[in-house]
């Protein structure tokens, strides 16, 4: 079989992979889809692209996807995008 290679922004696992941790420490945060989707969009907007090239299929370690310099400022642009969304919330 042939290999699958992909271009993938590393930065949108690890907006997905944070999310719910910051939805978590929200308890009036909405969980909803819409907000969810709303969320990483506006966050991924605030970070810089990391693009990577993978082979389709392969399992990455969480560890290995969350380094630390990317967590902290993953965490700020996601806290900041939740703020957006719950004050003017499309769903
Ligand atoms: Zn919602």
């Amino acid at each position: 079989m042939a290999r699958q290679i992909v271009l993938k922004n590393y930065m949108e696992d690890c907006v997905w992979e944070l999310l719910d941790n910051v939805l978590a420490q929200d308890p009036e945060a909405c969980k909803c889809d819409v907000c969810r989707h709303d969320i990483a969009a506006l966050a991924l907007n605030r970070l810089p692209p990391r693009y990577v090239v993978r082979e389709e299929g392969a399992v990455y370690t969480k560890l290995a996807m969350l380094e630390a310099q990317y967590r902290a400022d993953v965490y700020a642009a996601l806290t900041a995008a939740l703020m957006q969304v719950k004050e003017n919330p499309r769903h």
